[in-house]
């Protein structure tokens, strides 16, 4: 800071751009750094496990989000939500929300371990660094202790057999993963759907499941229970008239995006009214022209000249028509006259989804209707909700497509977003499940098997790495502990308790017994997780300690 004087001789302070930042070295940042991961990661602590507590979210605007994992509203699944409606500014916390992020998106699941094991990685490192250790040698440590954890966790996983007649092995490992979540009350059923949604998609030779082909809906109302899997796809949208036929078997379905106008669809001459006794000669005689003849109220036929629109809907043989754009109540009366049923307003996005799935073509006129354009279903229905006026339209068995629906109910918006990303993290353990089908037990008990190796590793390493891989080893029992804390249990005693018995038993399964079930071999009690999910964890839980002990210079804004 320098002070100076204008040319009128007023008095200026001059300030140095450096001196308006502030800066941290050395300890210090590394300190400042390890504060900040570790305060975001004690957030989440609470909410690991099944009896991990939820979390009360108020945006600006007063949205509430209840949640008891990391979700990003924006991807609508696990990762980000929470610790981004924490707005979190600091940048090391944004590492952590983008620690939970790759998680997500790699695995789908897991996403709270992940912050939980890296916060428990960044205390042990700040011991480490008091005691002298230098960073560098500490992430080293934390590398090699990494490599151990992963090659133990292939030795110790099991392989999971499944078929596509026997899907109870994954209905099993998606209700492990369901049962952390505020749905589980229903996480058999939620299971089952997400199971059988993943194998109607996937090519199991190739072990490959494509997850854009399930789409996850929601409408508020019914129950949790009432959530289905749909063979097809729903639409918001409903049959034009209360009239028409509310199911379509072996549905051709017309969509179109030219505007059905009443013009195009009135008779071109006035409606000739014939008794009924004589219509029979008057309908022979007509029959070469193309006027078609309905019975009115008063038992006499009408006659309808039919306009080109007419005969081409009919003649190419569709049975349904999806409209983009709407029609007056004169051409919906018509339309149900002649047994056409009708949907109109539906959206572009929805109507190329139905061609897509359907196999048709979106036709914009109606010249240019052919029976190859038509899109085919198995089944159309209209299915109405409760005693409210909300109605969808089913389109399934779809000819094109394996696209399945997940439609779920819920007593409320939250209720719904919740269950959502909870299907999206069974969806993805079954997608993992089929991709590699070795699973290892969850419950802390991965967790503890591989901090007894690489506590067991350790003393193999004769330089100072030696203590990196020790507080590594601490750092894995984190999760067990944080799991025992928030079940109402003793961490210490009980981690110590668990940990003694897979010594000497030599079984990986022991865990937690969050539930009280009475045993904590997690195989009786089927709490799996993926072997991959676990792999990753850790992986990327220490890929992100590393970084940030790798920084040793923070040089920020002075009012930060
Ligand atoms: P994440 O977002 O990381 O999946 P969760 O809150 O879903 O976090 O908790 C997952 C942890 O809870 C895993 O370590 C899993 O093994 C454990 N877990 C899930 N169900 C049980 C159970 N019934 N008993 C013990 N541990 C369980």
């Amino acid at each position: 800071m320098a002070l100076a004087l204008n040319e009128y001789g007023r008095p200026v302070i001059i300030l140095r751009e450096q001196e308006s930042k502030s800066r941290l070295r050395g300890l210090d940042a590394h300190k400042s750094n390890i504060a900040a991961g570790v305060a975001v990661s004690r957030i989440l602590r609470t909410s690991l496990g099944p009896k991990g507590t939820d979390k009360m979210l108020q945006s600006p605007d007063a949205d509430i989000t209840i949640s008891t994992f990391f979700t990003d509203l924006s991807l609508s699944n696990d990762g980000a939500t929470i610790l981004e409606q924490m707005d979190v500014d600091n940048q090391i916390g944004k590492l952590m929300v983008e620690l939970s992020r790759s998680q997500d998106y790699e695995i789908g699941d897991g996403t709270t371990g992940v912050v939980v094991m890296a916060g428990a990685l960044l205390e042990q490192a700040e011991r480490l660094l008091e005691r002298g250790i230098h960073p560098i040698r500490v992430a080293e440590g934390f590398e090699i202790s990494s490599r151990i954890a992963v090659d133990h966790l292939e030795q110790i996983s099991h392989k999971f057999e499944f078929n596509a007649t026997n899907i109870e092995p994954l209905v099993q490992t998606c209700m492990t993963t369901l049962s952390s979540k505020i749905v589980n009350r229903c996480k058999r059923s939620l299971a089952e759907i997400a199971v059988k949604g993943v194998m109607a998609v996937a090519d199991l030779e190739r072990k490959d499941v494509n997850l854009d082909l399930i789409k996850v809906e929601g409408k508020v109302g019914g129950k949790l229970e009432d959530t289905e899997l749909i063979y097809g796809i729903i639409v918001d949208k409903d049959m034009s008239h209360p009239q028409m036929p509310k199911q379509i078997e072996d549905a051709k379905i017309a969509i179109l995006t030219c505007p059905f106008e009443p013009q195009s669809l009135r008779p071109s001459i006035r409606l000739t009214l014939i008794p009924l006794r004589s219509s029979k000669l008057y309908v022979s005689k007509r029959r070469s022209t193309s006027t078609r003849w309905f019975k009115d109220a008063r038992g006499c036929l009408v006659g309808f000249p039919l306009s080109p629109v007419w005969i081409n809907l009919s003649d190419v043989g569709a049975t349904l028509v999806i409209c983009q754009w709407g029609f007056d109540d004169e051409a919906n009366h018509l339309l149900m006259h002649r047994n056409l049923p009708a949907v109109r307003w539906v959206g572009g996005v929805e109507l190329e989804l139905i061609a897509i799935a359907t196999g048709g073509r979106i036709v914009p006129r109606f010249q240019e209707l052919t029976p190859e354009k038509l899109g085919k279903a198995g089944l159309v229905r209209e299915k109405a909700f409760g005693t409210t006026k909300d109605r969808m339209l089913y389109i399934e068995h779809c000819a094109n497509s394996r696209a399945v629906t997940v439609f779920i109910r819920g007593g409320n918006k939250m209720m719904i977003e919740e269950t959502k990303r909870s299907i999206h993290d069974a969806l993805c353990v079954a997608r993992n499940l089929i991709r590699n089908n070795s699973i290892v037990y969850g419950g802390g008990a991965a967790e503890i098997s591989c901090s007894i190796a690489v506590e067991a590793a350790a003393d193999k390493y004769p330089g100072v790495e030696q203590y990196a891989i020790r507080a590594f080893a601490d750092a894995l029992d984190s999760v067990p502990m944080a799991l025992a804390e928030n079940s109402g249990l003793q961490p210490i005693e009980t981690l110590s308790a668990v940990k003694a018995q897979q010594i000497k038993e030599n079984n990986p399964c022991c865990g937690i017994d969050c539930n009280d079930a009475g045993t904590n071999d997690m195989r009786e009690q089927n709490v799996f997780e993926t072997l991959i999910g676990k792999q990753q964890q850790i992986l990327l839980a220490t890929q992100v300690v590393k970084m940030i002990l790798k920084i040793d210079d923070v040089i920020s804004p002075s009012d930060y």
